[in-house]
């Protein structure tokens, strides 16, 4: 009998064990779930005014400079074909993109979260918002590494395409968890692609994985020396 109890212990104790990941992993996803789910509503300072750029695009900024400058990126952004699709398939998404300003989106210039569920990858979607540092001159904040194997331009508008196409695969569905940034930069390097024609100079792409040399990179995996400094190097 006592031999039995011991044998029971141990069953259990091996069955707890055994439960202990599915638990974290279940707690793990339902915080990261309710506070993404937070993290939707931009912080009341981001609210000063509101536009609709589109009916499912609603930007929130802090001054009227700023929602001009914003509204214009996004006009250059829809002169490509592939800008203009992008933009069509966030707005038809059924869901809602707020963009808003933030200080604190300097270093990673940009960055685009939504809860954190199964409709990311199941073809439903999700509402989606893009924290985006909108003091950022035109050529950039942020540089990134380049196919030549020299860092590139980051500009404000390839920035936030960039950003636009994380939003747009969180939107409809179709993100691919374990390939995210493989997924932006790829259509990033098409918008590259596309926007050369509008400029005189060689298209400049983007690299997807990238030697990081002795450039700081942040985590969003972009070099954070200023390009006007590394214009001078
Ligand atoms: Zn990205």
């Amino acid at each position: 009998m006592f031999k039995h109890n011991i044998l029971l212990i141990v069953a259990k104790r091996n069955c707890l064990l055994t439960l202990l990941p599915l638990v974290l992993t279940f707690f793990s996803l339902f915080s990261s779930y309710s506070l993404a789910n937070r993290a939707i509503e931009p912080p009341h300072n981001a609210k000063k005014e509101s536009y609709f750029y589109a009916p499912n695009i609603l930007i929130h900024v802090d001054n009227f400079g700023q929602a001009i400058k914003l509204f214009k990126w996004l006009d250059l952004i829809k002169l490509t074909n592939i800008g203009h699709q992008t933009l069509q398939s966030i707005d038809s998404s059924g869901h809602q993109l707020v963009i808003y300003h933030s200080d604190s989106a300097l270093l990673s210039a940009g960055v685009t979260g939504a809860p954190l569920s199964s409709n990311l990858t199941n073809g439903k979607g999700e509402s989606v918002y893009i924290k985006f540092y909108l003091n950022m001159e035109f050529a950039g904040s942020n540089c990134v590494m380049g196919k030549s194997g020299k860092y590139i331009k980051f500009s404000a508008i390839e920035n936030l395409f960039h950003e636009l196409v994380h939003a747009k695969h969180k939107m409809n569905g179709t993100w691919l968890y374990f390939d995210s940034e493989g997924q932006a930069i790829r259509e990033e390097n098409k918008f590259r692609k596309e926007w050369s024609i509008y400029r005189s100079t060689e298209v400049a792409l983007r690299s997807e994985y990238g030697d990081r040399g002795d450039v700081k990179f942040n985590r969003n995996n972009r070099c954070v020396t200023r390009f006007s400094q590394l214009e001078n190097n």
